[in-house]
This record gives structure tokens, C-alpha cells and sequence, in this order.
């Protein structure tokens, strides 16, 4: 870890190298048996964390609730500049902090410190979202009342987040449930602890230096049965969750059993669709950035480009081209565009889909592997690979989170391709190339992409803070961060206001006594 400033980093988050768990956060409390965090990079110990036990997690839960007694209390745009403060101390923080990320995670340094700016950006749309949290106010139907709705804070959010945003995902929802006057508790990925305590320790500092009681944020660690303490906990009304489609399944029951609210954003399989009138340059670019971006592992990530058969061949071409100029290797050096998986266990998922692709009658035009050698001692480095597949393929069906393209063609109008992209259990990310403005017009209408994202000539990976995120299906249906995403922090309600004499009833409704 000497190379590339990865010491230096740590001890600005406040991270000792062989770290045992030293959040100056609620943190505190975790005593449990330590978790070790290698760095897929190159294989080395980061640092260890302490998981949280059942008896650790009851002090949480109480320092969380004795908080939120307090924070709730303080004017939104009070907790706005808290935020702000947070977003300044982000800031100072970005390039440690990206670096963590990049080296705990396996993305690339660039990509980190953009996962720290989208949690800067965040914070700046919460400040100003603090004076917005606008309820409506309506004409009641007898005379002398007044009726209007306001949103309260809902307590305590559990969020558990997966381990490809390591920081992002925590920041979309803790910056609006922040200024919506709730308090957090986080689960971060067990396969990334140490950007946990990094970000605990930032927002302890804040806190503190605001004499605010520390349980506005809470850290928890642990795997799925840390999780399940909160999943199956009615101290937390909104219990909000990143990760697979499966755990979304199971967190989903849990939650709805004892009828709390969960937010999901889970599994995509996501699809570019490209017509006869695509810019071919563009869309390259799109394609190869969307598959091979994060090693294949972010949500919206490209898995199936649906392209028109009349240029298919063409377009084949040219992104195997583009392919073969790819540099996979450490992703801190920034000549890589391609750094490692998460772990082996990754890699082996990623071996096992190309073999069962290929056993589907799949054809392999790029071929993957597994890489050895200097630089490659971690064992998750893979090439990205594109296989020529049918959408009706069991394993094209399913999202394999490594960097797997794969090609298939339509014909006819745009209805056809725009049945296949929708003919997946996932709904998160889309898009369409072309130059038609007929075909993006039907792509983005009613009949058209079923996902939460549609894009016209744009790929698939990634999105900005200010819309709305999430998508439809399995892929849970949940919306983070922008448009009015704030609404599922927090409690609407509809209050009447009689300023008369008179009882009148609604409805016209006669009681007389
Ligand atoms: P994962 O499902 O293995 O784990 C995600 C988190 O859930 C972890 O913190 C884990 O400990 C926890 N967890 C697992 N089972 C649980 C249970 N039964 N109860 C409570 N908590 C439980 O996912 P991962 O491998 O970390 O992440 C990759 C997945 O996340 C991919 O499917 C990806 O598409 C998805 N993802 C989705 C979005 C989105 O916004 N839609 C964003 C990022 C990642």
C-alpha cells in the first residue's frame, strides 16, 4: 500500500493502516469479532473493523433514538447547514477519501473521486432542499377550516448499501434523510468496512464540532445478519437497501412483515438499443464506457446492446476494436481503464457466465480470462469479454456483475428492439442511439422502455444527483436522491383547522344532539 499514497490517505480519514475498528463515531460500540478488508488492487490487508453484536447494536439503537429526539426538534434549514458543513469537509477530504475507494473497492481513482463528488453534489441539493420541503395546502369544503399537509420526520433509516458505491449510495439517502430531520444508521458492505468508518468519522467530526449528539449517525458492521437486526426492527420505519435482487427479496418481507416502509434499489440488465440512424462513434463510446466502467460492477452498468441488423456488423467491429486497445491493470494508475473485480468469488462468477453463455449456444467474439502475472497477484483482474447471445438466454437473463457485453440483433421497427430490451425481469437503466427523432420519441413514450432511466444517446452507467434514481420491476422500485425523492424520509400530514363556532361535519353529514 506504499505506492500510490494509499498510507498517506489513511491516516487523513483517520484510518490507522492495520486498522481494528477506530470510528470516533457510535462506532464506538461495535465489539464484535473483526472484519479484514483486502484490497483487490493488490491483495494487501487495508485494515480490520469490528462487527457489531446484537448487545453493540441495542446502544446504537438507543443513542439513535435519544438523538432523534433532539434532531427533529431543529429547523430543517438548520440541518441544511450541517449538511453543508458535511459537503465542505467532503471537499477538503475528496482526494483521500477517493483514494480509499479506489483501493478498497477496485474502481478507478478517477471514478472514486467522482463516487466523493457525487456525495458533494448531494449535499449541495439537500442545503437548499432544507427550505423546500414544501407540503401542499387545499380548499376545505366547510366554511371556516383550513386544511394543509406537512411532512414530518419518520425516526430512524436504516440503510444498507452494496459494496460498488461504497460512499455514494450512504450519502444519497443520509443527505436527504439528514435535513428531513430523520437520523441514520448504516450498514455499509461488508466487503468494503473501512469507507464506512472513513465517512463515519468525517460526519463525527462535524457533529461534534456542532455540539450535536453523535447518534444522528450510526455505524454498524457486519454482514446480512448485522442487516437483519434492522430489517426485522420496528424502530426503523424506513429501512432503505442497495444490493442484489435476491437480498431485496428477503429485505423486502422482512420490512413489509411488520408493515415498514423500504426503499429498494436493486439488480439492473440494463440495455442500449442501437438503430439504423445511431451515430456509430457515439455510440462506442457509450457501449465500451457503459460495459467495462467499474469492471462491469455498477447497478446501471451496460450488459445488452440490441442492435438493428442492417448495421450489426458494423457495430461489431467496431467495439470489438475498440476492445483490443483496452489496458486492464491497477486502477490508481490512470493508463488502466479497467481495473479488478470486488474478489475471487466475482471472478469465479464471472467464469461460470461465460461458460454457461457459451453452453446456451452463445458465441464468444472477445474472450475473457482471468489474468496472471506481475501486477496480477490479487486474482481479480479479468478481461472484459463480448459474447454474441440471444435476451432469451437464461444467463442473459440474469445480471452477472463483471464485464460481460452481450450482442444480439433485432430487425424491423424499433418495437422490436424495444420488446427485447424490456423482456428482462430488471428495469434500472436504458437507452437508445439514434438520430430519429420518431424512435426516441416511442422509446421514451408510454409504450415504449419500462425502466427508471431512459436516456437518448447517452449510455446506460451512470446517472446525475438531481433526477430522481432507482428503477422499476426487480429492480425494486425504489427513487434516491433528486427530484422529490425526499418524500419517502418523511411523514405526510393532513391537518384541518376549524376557526369557528360550528361543528359542520364533512360530507354534510348531520349529528344533532
Ligand atoms: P448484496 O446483495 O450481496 O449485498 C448488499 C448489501 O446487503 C450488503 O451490505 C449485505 O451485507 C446486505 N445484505 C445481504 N443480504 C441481506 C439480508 N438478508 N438482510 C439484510 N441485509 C442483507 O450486493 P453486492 O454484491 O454488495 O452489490 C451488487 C448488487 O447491488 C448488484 O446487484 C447491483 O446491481 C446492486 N446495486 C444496485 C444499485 C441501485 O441503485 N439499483 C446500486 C448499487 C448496486
Amino acid at each position: 500500500a506504499v505506492a500510490f499514497g494509499i498510507d498517506e490517505a489513511l491516516e487523513k480519514l483517520g484510518l490507522n493502516q492495520i486498522n481494528e475498528g477506530t470510528s470516533t463515531g457510535s462506532n464506538n460500540f461495535s465489539s464484535g469479532e473483526a472484519i479484514a478488508s483486502y484490497s483487490p488492487v493488490d491483495g494487501a490487508l487495508i485494515g480490520k473493523v469490528k462487527t457489531t453484536t446484537q448487545a453493540d447494536y441495542e446502544k446504537v439503537m438507543t443513542t439513535a433514538t435519544e438523538a432523534f429526539t433532539e434532531w427533529r426538534k431543529v429547523p430543517a434549514p438548520q440541518r441544511g447547514e450541517i449538511v453543508r458543513q458535511f459537503g465542505e469537509k467532503l471537499r477538503e477530504l475528496k482526494e483521500p477519501l477517493g483514494k480509499l475507494v479506489s483501493y478498497e473497492m477496485g474502481k478507478s481513482y478517477q471514478e472514486g473521486l467522482g463516487e466523493v463528488q457525487e456525495m458533494i453534489d448531494i449535499c449541495d441539493f439537500a442545503v437548499g432542499l432544507s427550505r423546500q420541503l414544501h407540503g401542499l395546502t387545499m380548499h376545505s369544503e366547510r366554511p371556516g377550516h383550513r386544511m394543509y399537509e406537512q411532512y414530518h420526520p419518520l425516526g430512524i433509516v436504516g440503510i444498507i448499501s452494496a459494496f460498488n458505491f461504497p460512499v455514494a449510495v450512504w450519502a444519497w439517502n443520509t443527505a436527504l434523510a439528514w435535513v428531513c430531520g430523520d437520523v441514520c444508521v448504516w450498514k455499509p458492505s461488508e466487503k468494503t468496512p473501512m469507507c464506512g468508518v472513513a465517512c463515519q468519522n468525517i460526519i463525527a467530526e462535524v457533529l461534534k464540532e456542532n455540539n450535536l449528539p453523535e447518534g444522528i449517525s450510526c455505524l454498524i458492521n457486519g454482514d446480512y445478519k448485522v442487516g437483519e437486526m434492522m430489517t426485522n426492527d420496528n424502530r426503523v420505519p424506513l429501512v432503505s437497501a442497495t444490493g442484489s435482487i435476491r437480498m431485496g427479496k428477503i429485505v423486502a418481507q422482512a420490512v413489509a412483515a411488520r408493515l415498514g416502509k423500504s426503499l429498494l434499489e436493486l439488480g439492473g440488465n440494463n440495455a442500449i438499443i442501437v438503430t439504423p440512424d445511431a451515430d456509430i462513434k457515439m455510440t462506442v463510446i457509450g457501449a465500451v464506457f457503459g460495459a467495462v466502467g467499474t469492471a462491469g460492477q455498477r447497478c446501471t452498468s451496460t450488459r445488452r446492446l440490441i442492435i438493428h441488423d442492417s448495421i450489426y456488423d458494423q457495430v461489431k467491429d467496431a467495439i470489438t476494436d475498440a476492445y483490443s486497445q483496452l489496458r486492464i491493470g491497477n486502477p490508481l494508475d490512470e493508463n488502466n481503464h479497467v481495473g479488478p473485480l470486488i474478489d475471487t468469488d466475482a471472478v469465479s462468477m464471472y467464469e461460470a457466465a461465460l461458460v454457461k453463455a457459451q453452453e446456451e449456444g452463445g458465441k464468444v467474439l472477445v474472450p475473457g480470462g482471468v489474468l496472471e502475472g506481475e501486477g496480477y497477484s490479487s486474482g481479480c483482474y479479468v478481461k472484459p469479454a463480448i459474447v454474441e447471445a440471444e435476451n432469451s438466454f437464461q444467463i442473459v437473463q440474469e445480471e452477472t456483475f463483471a464485464p460481460i457485453l452481450y450482442l444480439m440483433k433485432y430487425s424491423g421497427s424499433v418495437e422490436n428492439a424495444i420488446a427485447l430490451q424490456n423482456g428482462v425481469v430488471q428495469g434500472l437503466s436504458s437507452a437508445i442511439m439514434t438520430n430519429n427523432l420518431r424512435e426516441a420519441e416511442r422509446f421514451l413514450s408510454a409504450a415504449g422502455s419500462d425502466c427508471g432511466i431512459a436516456n437518448v444517446n447517452i449510455g446506460t452507467s451512470g446517472a446525475e444527483i438531481g433526477g430522481a434514481f432507482g428503477g422499476e420491476k426487480e429492480t425494486g422500485g425504489g427513487r434516491e436522491s433528486g427530484s422529490d425523492a425526499w418524500k419517502v424520509y418523511m411523514r405526510r400530514q393532513t391537518n384541518t383547522i376549524n376557526y369557528t363556532t360550528e361543528l359542520p361535519l364533512a360530507q354534510g353529514i348531520k349529528f344533532d344532539l
